[in-house]
């Protein structure tokens, strides 16, 4: 990482305009964390910051400063449970203890490699390096700091050249809340059933400090029926051998654990809301009206609230008021930084990409396969919509993780290959590779 903002340090000559800070998790922020880049950075003239408006301590803030809290409060909960399910004897809950640490890890905590050493650290600890590292910019002397919101107006940088539209996150708690793709009318669903959820792992809480008096009262079946691991070693030779045997070779018959998997469920939720707090701005070339899209990774309720969008553009006295919606910034865009890793869930098929029509489009995955492969992500780059990326850019797809130029199709003519080729340019930092497009 150091050697990364070494490299963009030189690329802008000491000197950031104006940096993005999308959401707070650990793969987007880690470079600022003082045990990564920060001492870089410091040398770095930063003179300003934007973050969506979910990130405003401001006391009018009602619903960022709730979903914050919730964050917060969700991310201790977890590694309690985590904690617990580690220490746990079925190795089912010890898996499951391990996927939870996967997606905490992006609130700070060291990947699921290091849970042995993970789990003995500070809990508070780990939660504030995310934190602090996301917090960097803002805390910083000499930084202004904006919070975007889609109703903002469009903000002119780079000298009028280039327009800034702040996409999202919407300013509503339900598309916030809605990240998994699906049916009409499922995040009514979705939301009350968190709360249920939030209820069951608390009771899951008390039967494992053991505050519930009896726990069999809340078993499912009647107490005649029901025989506690521990006496169960007491049962008969032939059936103890039929259950041994049982659990060894198909351990997923043992339930005892089964109401642990309400705390992963919880864990993914709270990882696709915080995605879905992401800060997603399009860049648009004043001169040409090509746009760059940076949809960081805003999951489906984020993508929706694009379509409903609208800007009027005031700023020539002379020219007529000109209404930009959402939908017109994607059918102009030329450059589209995939979202959330190339994930199944943060690409809107009929109201995302199918509307990115301009012929000329060019897509960035930012995924490192092999750590997708580390956190059992095996669908990481998802393979149907790098096929679809593929076929409405002509194969002009570019993966971070790639190291040669990519398969151009025959759709494009030589001189169009070749003007791609000449403006793609693969950077030879040792250790730190990256690709970079120049747009005309
Ligand atoms: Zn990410």
């Amino acid at each position: 990482m150091e050697q990364v903002a070494r490299s963009i340090k030189d690329a802008c000559n000491g000197h950031i305009h104006l940096a993005i800070v999308t959401h707070e998790h650990w793969d987007h922020v880690s470079g600022f964390s003082e045990h990564q880049a920060r001492a870089v950075f410091d040398e770095i003239q930063i003179d300003q910051v934007w973050y969506a408006w979910t990130e405003d301590p401001s006391p009018r803030n009602k619903l960022g400063n709730k979903l914050r809290h919730e964050r917060e409060a969700k991310v201790r909960t977890l590694r309690q449970a985590a904690i617990a399910l580690n220490g746990m004897a079925s190795p089912l809950a010890v898996d499951r203890a391990q996927r939870i640490n996967t997606l905490l890890s992006f609130f700070g905590f060291d990947s699921s490699e290091d849970i042995a050493k993970d789990l003995s650290a500070n809990a508070e600890e780990s939660i504030g390096k995310t934190r602090s590292a996301f917090d960097y910019l803002s805390k910083r002397s000499g930084v202004s700091v904006r919070y975007c919101r889609p109703t903002d107006d469009p903000v002119m940088l780079a000298g009028g050249n280039v327009r800034a539209y702040v996409l999202g996150p919407p300013e509503d708690e339900d598309l916030i809340k809605r990240s998994a793709p699906s049916k009409a009318g499922r995040e009514v669903y979705e939301v009350s059933s968190e709360l249920f959820m939030d209820q069951q792992l608390e009771t899951a809480f008390e039967r494992l400090s053991g505050t519930v008096a009896n726990d069999r009262e809340n078993c499912p079946f009647e107490t005649a029926f029901q025989i506690d691991i521990a006496s169960s070693t007491l049962m008969s030779p032939e059936l103890l051998a039929l259950k041994t045997a049982t659990w060894d070779q198909e351990p997923w018959r043992q339930i005892d654990s089964d109401w642990t998997a309400i705390a992963e469920s919880l864990a993914l939720n709270l990882d696709q809301h915080t995605n879905n707090t992401c800060l997603v701005i399009a860049f648009e070339l004043v001169a040409t009206g090509q746009v760059l899209l940076f949809a960081a990774d805003a999951q489906v309720g984020n993508w929706l609230s694009w379509q409903d969008v609208k800007w009027t553009l005031k700023s020539d006295p002379t020219m007529r008021e000109q209404e930009i919606s959402g939908p017109d910034l994607l059918a102009r865009t030329v450059f589209y930084k995939v979202g959330h890793h190339g994930s199944h869930n943060a690409t809107l098929r009929a109201a995302g990409l199918e509307q990115m029509t301009s012929k000329d489009l060019i897509a960035f995955v930012p995924v490192d396969k092999s750590q997708a492969e580390k956190n059992r992500w095996h669908e990481m780059p998802f393979e149907p919509l790098m096929n679809r990326l593929r076929e409405k850019t002509a194969g002009r797809v570019v993966r971070s993780d790639a190291t040669v130029e990519p398969d151009l199709a025959n759709d494009l003519s030589d001189t169009e290959k070749r003007k791609f080729l000449e403006r793609l340019y693969r950077s030879q930092v040792e250790n730190a590779p990256y690709w970079e497009i120049q747009i005309p």
